[in-house]
């Protein structure tokens, strides 16, 4: 996955309010800030985190994130240039770098009597499903019946990976917590250090028989049918962001997201640009000679539509609203509409015969650019002889 979700990029739940996701905002580029972090991917880490929180302090911007994803989120976001210097969403500076930072991971360390619990719970990793779809899905919107290949909690052992409820002890070593605490004095205090309890890897217990089915991983590889909902108006390369539909969580932790990333087939009749639709339209010689009212295909059906006399090739006509719907809105965009002049290949006798007096009765052929073409011939045989 090119990009994160970026409820897992500030560590919050998906239901956090905007003060927690300020307060991990802050936290988190504290840690990740270029001036103080010398690691090599911090900055990386800093507009990761900067993009992410943009999105999420937005009521609105987040609201779109949570239904479309990424995708959702990029219809709202403005520009994209984001800078990791940019501070305009702290309130004071001094926030960043004030009293409480130690340049240490925050999660790890007693402050001011406050701890954050660490387990060894993983999130699951998120899958990405490309979906082919047709135009008329996007114009109508669809529901899609996926086969996505993915990690499950095993449903033999309920996810513990132990063969039944005897094979499961708690952990001597950290009796059942999954952690070891550390007292620790520094000029700055005294403060605990709690690290993850080395012989259960933070589990707090110990399988000692595993599970035969998934061998106590407590996970198994299977097939989920999932519907997906296209909403009208998506465009090739957009996500629809399916939450807990990825890969399932290691110990507990939440499950990974489902990527459906969107592209839009070829359409035979129409070409999109945008919201817009464009049609080339067939008419003969004499229909744009003469004028005639025509039938259109539009996705709202055949729509019927006058051609002027003396309508030229490459004339452009416009349907309103029977183009594609815009994301997000009841809006829709138009059906362009562009004359194509056919010139009839195969003539029976009689209508050569009428042609050829046509051509006689047009005379001579016709003026390119009031008499301008007559002045360039005449200035080119100048210059050739
Ligand atoms: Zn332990
Ligand atoms: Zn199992």
């Amino acid at each position: 996955m090119a990009k994160r979700d970026y409820y897992e990029v500030l560590g919050v739940e998906r239901d956090a309010s905007k003060a927690e996701i300020k307060k991990a905002y802050r936290r988190l580029a504290r840690k990740y800030h270029p001036d103080v972090n010398k690691e090599p991917d911090a900055e990386e880490k800093f507009k990761e985190l900067s993009e992410a929180y943009e999105v999420l302090a937005d009521k609105d911007k987040r609201a779109n994130y949570d239904r479309f994803g990424h995708a959702g989120a990029r219809e709202g976001f403005t520009g994209g240039g984001f800078s990791w210097n940019d501070f305009s969403h702290f309130d004071d500076i001094s926030d960043i770098f004030g009293r409480d930072f130690f340049g240490r991971d925050i999660f790890d360390v007693f402050f001011g009597g406050r701890y954050r619990r660490r387990t060894s719970a993983r999130r699951g990793s998120d899958l990405r499903f490309d979906l082919s779809i047709d135009l008329e899905d996007v114009i109508y919107g669809a529901r899609k019946e996926i086969r996505v290949e993915r990690t499950e909690s095993c449903n033999k052992c309920n996810g513990s990976g132990a063969r039944d409820a005897n094979s499961i002890k708690t952990c001597d070593q950290c009796q059942g917590t999954g952690r070891v605490k550390r007292q620790q004095k520094t000029p700055f205090g005294s403060f605990v250090t709690v690290t993850t309890c080395g012989k259960c890897h933070g589990k707090g217990r110990i399988i000692t028989e595993p599970c035969d089915k998934c061998h106590g991983s407590g996970r198994v590889r299977a097939k989920k049918k999932i519907m997906v909902e296209i909403p009208k108006g998506v465009e090739s390369g957009y996500y629809l962001l399916l939450r807990g539909e990825g890969d399932s969580g290691v110990n507990g932790g939440s499950p990974g997201d489902l990527y459906v990333v969107i592209k839009v087939k070829p359409h035979k009749l129409f070409r999109r640009d945008g919201s817009d639709l464009h049609y080339e339209l067939p008419v003969t010689f004499s229909q744009a000679a003469l004028g005639d009212e025509v039938e259109v295909p539009s996705f709202d059906g055949v729509v019927k539509m006058k051609i002027p006399s003396g309508t030229q090739t490459g004339t452009v006509f416009r349907l309103k609203d029977k183009g594609v719907p815009i994301l997000n809105s009841n809006q829709r965009g138009d059906e362009m509409v562009k004359v194509k002049i056919l010139t009839p290949e195969k003539l029976n006798s009689r209508q050569r015969e009428l042609f050829h007096e046509l051509a006689e009765m047009e005379g001579s052929p016709v003026q390119q650019g009031d008499g301008f073409l007559d002045s360039f011939l005449n200035g080119i045989k100048k210059r050739l002889s």
